[in-house]
């Protein structure tokens, strides 16, 4: 039977779509998030166009076989992960910056434009898409919608779900719906295009997105602050919210971060700390150097041990650099489980000191990188390769800072999703009702279970 799926898709979409050659398989199975289950599924489909999509929506339907949507796979949850009786969808052809609309801040685009090149795009119309995932070079819009993916400017421009207007869906049954809109404003109906916002490939495959622009962002200055402790440089964070200053990024690493990148790239970064805040300002003019002074300020009240203001973009740009790079850099040292938590900003410190309790209480080594200014942490859970005992403590470490991030009024994503890895974490945040409401949604778009299953609920 999955035979005969394979040889009706091959019959049905243009040669060269469809992938059964085990070594290619291979490149599709599972995302980034490393510690997921995953197989090989029967067949990848590089799908060039929506109606590619909906033939193989509808014949997998027919034939009871699940269909994975497929950006970049930098995901970090395994909600790419393919299963064994599936098709994975890859949506990386699909690739077009359809259009660019000035007068309306608009751009449309092919689900597997990627996150800088739509940006680069817009730049050349002086405008900008703001949602900047570390992953930017790599990642996907469609990948990103799907993960209602977050990013460092995100602390004050916000996510991806406040810039789509409207997306194109293939529904679980093989339908081609338009959600959403093209104008600044719209109520019609219930927010269909929303709900597709962070549903991780589990109600429709997107096939275009519309989002909106803004102009392009102003000069920035760069706030560093080191500091002896993460609790520290979280207490910074708290005070920079509490006193009223809205930055365009406020990032944290830790030493083990900067350790790490500095041994893979030789960047020279100084490592006389333990943790590092970068904060930046966009605000412009005489209002911009005071709202950095006062960032400097909360950093030094705080306990920074230096800090300074920097309005040298190659500089900043060079620490910036090197916050993205951190986690394939800790990827090096090891299979990493990271987590993705997120606590109100007047916690940070308290969750930070909490993930260090929680470190020396599983023996496991777990490294800092945060959105701090969102109180968005992603601790790093680091082990050593195949030493099972170090991985089942890790994964007991990881539901220790999820029970944490729920003590304190937190959530168990912030912005990586559930895929599978934390879909333990979402039946402990979720009450039953609520769950049941999903199923609804689930069961109305997808009334046969084929978008993704398990993945999610
Ligand atoms: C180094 C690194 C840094 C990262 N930094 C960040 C960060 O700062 N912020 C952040 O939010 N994430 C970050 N991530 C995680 C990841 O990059 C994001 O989740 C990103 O949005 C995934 O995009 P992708 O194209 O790789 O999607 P994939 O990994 O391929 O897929 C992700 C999910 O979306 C679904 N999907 C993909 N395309 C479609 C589609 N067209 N239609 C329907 N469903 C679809 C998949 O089924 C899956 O559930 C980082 C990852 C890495 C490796």
């Amino acid at each position: 039977m999955d035979r005969a799926l394979v040889a009706e898709l091959l019959d049905l979409l243009p040669e060269g779509r469809v992938l059964t050659d085990p070594g290619l398989l291979g490149r599709y199975e599972h995302d980034e998030g490393e510690w997921a289950e995953f197989a090989t599924p029967l067949a990848v489909v590089r799908a060039r166009t929506a109606e590619e999509v909906q033939t193989v929506v509808r014949s997998c339907r027919a034939h009871g076989v699940a269909v994975i949507a497929r950006g970049a796979g930098t995901g970090l949850s395994g909600g790419a992960n393919a299963s064994a009786r599936s098709v994975v969808v890859s949506l990386e052809a699909m690739n077009s910056v359809v259009s660019i609309d000035a007068l309306e801040r608009l751009a449309v685009v092919e689900p597997g434009v990627v996150n800088d090149d739509l940006r680069a795009a817009c730049a050349e119309f002086g405008l900008w898409y703001p949602p900047d995932p570390a992953s930017s070079p790599w990642s996907t819009l469609g990948g990103n919608v799907a993960t209602n993916a977050g990013g460092l400017c995100c602390v004050k421009y916000g996510v991806t779900r406040d810039y789509v207007l409207g997306v194109q869906v293939v529904t679980g049954t093989g339908e081609l719906v338009r959600l959403g809109r093209m104008t600044a404003k719209g109520v019609v109906g219930y927010d269909l295009a929303g709900l597709m916002v962070g549903s991780e490939g589990t109600l429709g495959i997107i096939t275009e997105i519309t989002v909106k622009l803004r102009p392009l962002q102003a000069p920035r200055r760069t706030i560093a602050g080191y500091f002896d402790s993460v609790a520290d440089a979280g207490r910074a964070v708290t005070a920079v919210a509490g006193a009223g200053l809205t930055p365009s990024a406020l990032e944290l690493i830790d030493r083990q971060c900067l350790l790490a990148v500095d041994a893979w790239k030789n960047m020279g970064l100084a490592v006389d700390a333990n943790a590092v805040l970068l904060g930046q300002i966009d605000t412009v003019g005489a209002e911009g150097d005071s709202e950095a002074q006062r960032m400097r300020d909360c950093f030094d009240a705080a306990g920074a041990t230096w800090s300074v203001v920097s309005g040298d973009a190659a500089e900043a740009e060079a620490l910036f650099a090197a916050r993205r790079l951190a986690y394939p850099a800790m990827e090096r040292l090891g299979p990493v489980l990271t987590e993705d938590v997120c606590v109100p900003k007047r916690h940070i410190a308290d969750m930070l000191e909490r993930i260090e309790q929680i470190a020396a209480e599983h023996d496991t080594v777990i490294a800092n990188i945060a959105h701090a200014g969102d109180g968005n942490l992603h601790p790093l859970l680091i082990t050593p390769r195949a030493d099972e005992p170090a991985r089942e403590r890790a994964q007991r470490a990881f539901a220790a800072i999820i029970d944490a991030a729920l003590a304190y009024g937190g959530t168990v994503t912030g912005e990586h999703g559930i895929g599978t890895l934390k879909k333990a974490g979402l039946y402990q945040e979720l009450s039953p009702a609520v769950i049941e409401m999903h199923r609804a949604v689930k069961a109305a778009l997808d009334p046969d279970g084929i978008l993704n299953p398990g993945k999610v609920l």
